[in-house]
């Protein structure tokens, strides 16, 4: 860990699949950080939306329920943090198919993006925190001193989501993860409300070659730079 760290927030930004989840948790462990991916807040509202029964075309019903819905950030393990949403803990069902299928489109509506983004700001008032999302740099903490924005083709990250979920003993086919992948890319990076891009002042890491650590190691380096 090092010492005396003036940095208190870092925003790590990409696509699916390509590890901040991964890399975030060993920073976070070896910064002595706290790590949280908003991803998390959207997958549970769109369980939340599924279970209530909202189209995700109907954008005045979703922001009306987005407004009434409560998040709550709890430690989990090791800095990881989780998200409970109304009360309710569905950490076990947010990767699920029907969700999975769906986050995307719900992620487009404005009034449930202000929602989120005022979540996660008061969240980040605690400092010492590493925050993963596609907007986290350009929207939600622009004033984040390190900004990192991770990448790498749809082949290999359909690769290792594919490895992931047989890990994870699940069901699954490399193509339709691979299809899955390329759908999702396309309505983050496209849509009109704060699309899938790196800020400006973002450092961006090319993962494809490169083993998590190595990816950790890097980052762990801008960081000592900057504090020194
Ligand atoms: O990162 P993850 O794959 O869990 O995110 C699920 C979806 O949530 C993304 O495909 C995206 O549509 C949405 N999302 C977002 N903004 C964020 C984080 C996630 O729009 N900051």
């Amino acid at each position: 860990m090092i010492g005396n760290l003036k940095l208190q927030l870092i925003a790590m930004d990409g696509p699916v699949a390509v590890g901040k989840s991964s890399v975030g948790r060993l920073l976070a462990r070896s910064l002595g950080f706290s790590f949280f991916d908003t991803g998390f807040m959207y997958r549970a509202f769109t369980w939340k939306v599924l279970r209530v029964g909202i189209s995700p075309d109907d954008v005045s019903a979703l922001s009306q329920l987005a407004n009434k819905t409560r998040f709550d950030f709890v430690p989990c393990q090791e800095g990881y943090l989780s998200v409970i949403i109304d009360g309710e803990d569905v950490s076990s069902d947010i990767l699920c198919p029907e969700v999975e299928g769906k986050v995307s489109l719900i992620a487009r509506v404005a009034g449930v993006r202000q929602v989120m983004v005022t979540q996660q700001r008061r969240l980040a008032e605690q400092g010492k925190l590493i925050m993963a999302g596609r907007d986290i740099g350009t929207v939600v903490l622009p004033w984040a001193e390190l900004k990192i924005f991770l990448v790498a083709s749809v082949e290999e990250r359909a690769n290792r989501r594919y490895r992931e979920l047989l890990e994870r003993e699940e069901k699954v086919d490399y193509n339709i993860t691979l299809a899955d992948l390329e759908k999702r890319d396309d309505n983050d990076s496209h849509r009109v409300i704060s699309p899938l891009k790196p800020a400006d002042d973002a450092i961006i890491i090319d993962t494809e070659n490169l083993s998590l650590k190595q990816v950790v190691d890097r980052i762990y380096d801008l960081v000592v730079g900057l504090n020194g």
